[in-house]
């Protein structure tokens, strides 16, 4: 459904003396989402989980510039197919009710979104969607402030799901919310992805997306370092592949709970070779030489030279 192939992101910058300078926060992101699949998107703040999802929307900032290539159903995803796209084919989840529009009551925005996407009758679908996700019909006479958190999550899932987009993104969908309610908006992009379309989870809790996702890409520092089924997150991590995943997959509190010493490079201050090198465990002087590539390793994918197949 879904294929990035090295895309990289830069943004243009002015510091004072209006010198220009420009930052690369995302350099190397390569992943697919297949129909009918779950991919979870983890990864540290800055990592380049949100940019990716903007850069598949059409919807960076005009300071930005995208290199690579983005691939939907077979073709290659230009600006103005993303634009033709964009809330039909492709839906956005976003991370907050503030992306509602504030003084418009919440079900004229369901049926907004629904007319959108073709809906011969946005109000039945509306209704259809409300009843589906546990809205009241007079839920949707709310303006988004009115809503509590559970609800706001239900009217943004609804704004997604009431089209027949076939790639949903969902950016961040969770925090801050009641567990409940994280489970219960877990549940539904599961039932998304179940009903055949692809779904992009982008989350930096690593344990929810594993309750729900297929596969899980990892980013850090801007590049997918692995992605790996899910099964593989077991036991004391053996079945991982890249250090940073295993370290990540050790530091939740049902397992050994240590957190990684030291801190993601920022885009400005990026190490040679490979990202991961000055916190890894496993580092060697071949290590700094050059980036590693992406490769396929054991049923899944590698960024680490290391990494035995
Ligand atoms: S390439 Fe080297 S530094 Fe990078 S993750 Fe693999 S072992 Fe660690």
């Amino acid at each position: 459904m879904l294929s990035v192939r090295n895309l990289s992101i830069t943004f243009a910058m002015y510091e004072a003396g209006l010198r220009r300078r420009a930052i690369t926060p995302i350099a190397g992101l390569d992943l697919d989402v297949r129909a009918g699949e779950l991919l979870g998107v983890i990864g540290a703040s800055g990592s380049g989980k949100s940019l990716l999802a903007h850069a598949v929307l059409g919807i960076l900032p005009s300071n930005a510039s995208a290199a690579g290539q983005i691939w939907f159903k077979g073709e290659l995803l230009t600006p103005a197919r993303q634009e033709a796209l964009r809330g039909k084919e492709i839906a956005l989840i976003p991370q907050s009710v503030g992306f509602l529009d504030p003084l418009m009551r919440v079900g004229r925005q369901v049926r907004r979104a629904a007319q959108l996407s073709g809906a011969s009758s946005p109000v039945e679908a509306q209704r259809r969607i409300f009843e589906r996700y546990g809205l009241r019909p007079q839920d949707a006479r709310l303006y988004p402030f009115q809503l509590s958190g559970g609800m706001a999550r239900r009217v943004l899932v609804s704004t997604a799901a009431v089209g027949q987009a076939s790639l949903i993104i969902a950016d961040e969908p969770t925090p801050g919310l009641h567990p409940e309610v994280v489970a219960e908006t877990l549940r539904h992009m599961r039932e998304l992805a179940d009903e055949g379309r692809a779904v992009l989870l982008i989350t930096h809790d690593v344990g929810a997306a594993l309750t729900v996702a297929d596969r899980i890409a990892v980013f850090y520092a801007g590049t997918t370092v692995e992605v790996a089924p899910v099964a593989d997150f077991q036991g004391d991590g053996a079945a991982l592949r890249h250090p940073y995943t295993r370290a990540l997959w050790r530091a939740l509190p049902q397992n050994e709970f240590i957190s990684l010493p030291g801190a993601q490079p920022t885009p400005d201050d990026l190490p040679a070779g490979c990202l991961f090198a000055p916190r890894c465990p496993l580092a060697t002087a071949e290590c700094r030489a050059a980036r590693p590539e992406l490769r396929p390793v054991r049923g899944g994918w590698a960024r680490c030279i290391h990494v035995e197949s």
